[in-house]
C-alpha cells in the first residue's frame, strides 16, 4: 500500500455512494466495489427526511431529484378501521423548521443521483459484479479481495469501509461473531407501485398517508413527479422464509393474502390494496447493536452498522449520515486511518442507536390493538399536529 491507496467501500447502495461522494468532496481517492453487475432499477419509494436532504444538499445530489421527487405537504395519520383522522401535520414549513425539505423519491431515483453526482468525479472508482470476499489490514493499509464473475481480484486501501448492508462481510468479520446475525421482526413489509392514473384524487396528492391498525400499518404516497404511488402494508406474521432469502425484491406476495389481513379495514384502505397486482414482500430484519463501528483501519457505515425498522424512515438518511461524519473524522485525522474511524465509530453510534431503538417503538406504537390503541389515538388527537412535530425534531434538525 502507498499513501496514495483509494479508501475501499465495499457496497454502492446509498450508504456506500454516499460515502465515496463525502471522502472525494474532502479529496480523498475512493474505489467502492458493488456486487451487483450493474446499478438496476429496483427498489420502491423512500421518504427523506430533512436531516438528508440538508447533506444531500450540501453534496449537490438534491438539485439532481427535481422533478423525480415528491414533497409532501402534511403527514396524514389515519384509523385502519373507519378511516377516522388522528393527525394532519403539516409539512410545508419544513424549510423554515428543520432547514431543509422532506421528500418522498424512488430508490432507483436516488441511487441514480448519487451515482450522476460521483461519476463526475476523478476521484472515485466504482467497480460493479464486485463481490468483497475478504480483507487484511496491517499497518501500513489495508489488503481486499474481491470476486469478479470468475476470477478472484485483489486491492489494496488505505482503509476498508463495509457499506455492505444487513448482510454484511464485513460486519462478521470485524465482530467474529457467529452468533451475530439477522434475526426477522416478524414483520413484513408488502410493497407495490400503483400508476396514479385512475386513482382517487386523495391518493395521488402530494401528502404522505399512515394508517394505523392492529399489528399492521398501512403507508402511501405519490412518486416520481405524481405519476406513481408507492404503497406500503407492513404486516405482522405474513412471512414464513427461512430468513436467508437473497432478493427480496423478487419475493412475490399474494393479493388474496393481504385483503384478508386487512379485511376489517375501511373500503378506502381495501380498494388501494387491491389496485395493486404485484405485492412484493420484503421480510423485516434487525440486529443488535455493535460497538464499536470500526476496528484498526476497518469500519462499517448503514445496514451494516445498525439496520434499522422502516417505521421512523431513517435508514437510509442514518447512512448519509454515518457517510458526513466519516469524511469528518478523515478530514480532521489525514494521516491517521484507525484513529479517524474510531472517530467516526463514537461520533455516531449513539444517535443511530437511538434512532435504531425508536424506530423499533414506533413500530409498536403503531401497531397496538384494543384499549392500548384506543389510548394512542386519544394522544395524538390530543397532542395537536404543532407537539406531534416537535416530537421529530431531535431526528431531522440535526
Ligand atoms: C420496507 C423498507 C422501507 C424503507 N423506507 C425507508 C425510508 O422511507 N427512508 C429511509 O431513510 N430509509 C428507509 N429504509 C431503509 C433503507 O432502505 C436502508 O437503510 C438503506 O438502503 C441502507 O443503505 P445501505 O447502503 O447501508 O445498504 P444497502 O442499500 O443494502 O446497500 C448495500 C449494497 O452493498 C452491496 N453488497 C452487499 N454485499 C456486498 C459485498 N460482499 N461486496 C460488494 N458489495 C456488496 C449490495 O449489492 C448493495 O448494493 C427502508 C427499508 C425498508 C426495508
Amino acid at each position: 500500500m502507498t499513501s496514495r491507496d483509494p479508501i475501499v467501500i465495499a457496497g454502492g447502495g446509498v450508504g456506500g455512494l454516499s460515502a465515496a461522494l463525502a471522502l472525494a468532496q474532502i479529496d480523498r481517492a475512493c474505489l467502492v466495489l458493488e456486487r451487483a453487475p450493474a446499478f438496476r432499477e429496483v427498489g420502491a419509494g423512500l421518504q427523506l427526511a430533512p436531516n438528508a436532504c440538508r447533506i444531500l444538499r450540501d453534496w449537490g445530489v438534491l438539485e439532481l431529484l427535481d422533478g423525480a421527487a415528491v414533497a409532501p405537504q402534511m403527514v396524514r395519520i389515519r384509523r385502519g378501521t373507519d378511516g377516522a383522522d388522528l393527525a394532519r401535520l403539516s409539512l410545508e414549513n419544513s424549510e423554515q423548521r428543520w432547514g431543509a425539505p422532506y421528500l418522498n423519491v424512488h430508490r432507483a431515483d436516488l441511487l441514480s443521483a448519487l451515482l450522476q453526482q460521483a461519476q463526475k468525479s476523478p476521484l472515485i472508482e466504482i467497480r460493479t459484479d464486485a463481490t468483497l470476499t475478504g480483507f487484511i489490514e496491517d499497518e501500513r493499509g489495508v489488503a481486499v479481495t474481491y470476486r469478479d464473475n470468475d476470477d478472484f481480484r485483489r486491492a489494496a486501501g488505505e482503509a476498508l469501509i463495509g457499506a455492505d448492508g444487513l448482510r454484511s462481510v464485513v460486519r462478521s468479520r470485524l465482530l467474529g461473531d457467529e452468533n451475530d446475525r439477522p434475526v426477522y421482526t416478524g414483520h413484513t413489509a408488502w410493497r407495490t407501485l400503483l400508476p396514479a392514473d385512475g386513482l382517487p384524487e386523495a391518493m395521488r396528492r402530494p401528502a404522505s398517508n399512515l394508517w394505523l391498525g392492529d399489528r399492521a400499518h398501512l403507508v402511501h404516497y405519490p412518486l416520481r413527479g405524481g405519476q406513481v404511488v408507492n404503497v406500503v402494508a407492513l404486516v405482522e406474521d405474513s412471512w414464513r422464509g427461512d430468513g436467508e432469502a437473497g432478493d427480496f425484491w423478487n419475493n412475490q406476495g399474494d393479493r388474496k393474502f393481504l385483503l384478508n389481513r386487512f379485511r376489517n379495514w375501511t373500503r378506502e384502505a381495501l380498494d388501494l390494496i387491491g389496485a395493486g397486482d404485484n405485492w412484493l414482500r420484503w421480510p423485516l430484519f434487525d440486529r443488535p447493536p455493535i460497538d464499536p463501528w470500526a476496528r484498526g483501519r476497518t469500519a462499517v457505515l448503514g445496514d451494516a452498522a445498525h439496520p434499522m425498522l422502516p417505521y421512523l424512515a431513517q435508514g437510509a438518511a442514518q447512512a448519509i449520515e454515518d457517510a458526513r461524519a466519516l469524511a469528518g473524522a478523515v478530514k480532521a485525522r489525514p494521516k491517521d486511518a484507525a484513529g479517524a474511524l474510531a472517530e467516526y465509530s463514537s461520533a455516531r453510534k449513539a444517535r443511530a442507536g437511538r434512532i435504531q431503538q425508536a424506530s423499533r417503538d414506533q413500530g409498536e406504537i403503531y401497531h397496538l390493538s384494543g384499549f392500548k390503541a384506543f389510548a394512542r389515538d386519544l394522544v395524538m388527537r390530543a397532542s395537536g399536529p404543532d407537539r406531534l412535530l416537535r416530537r421529530q425534531n431531535w431526528i431531522y434538525s440535526a
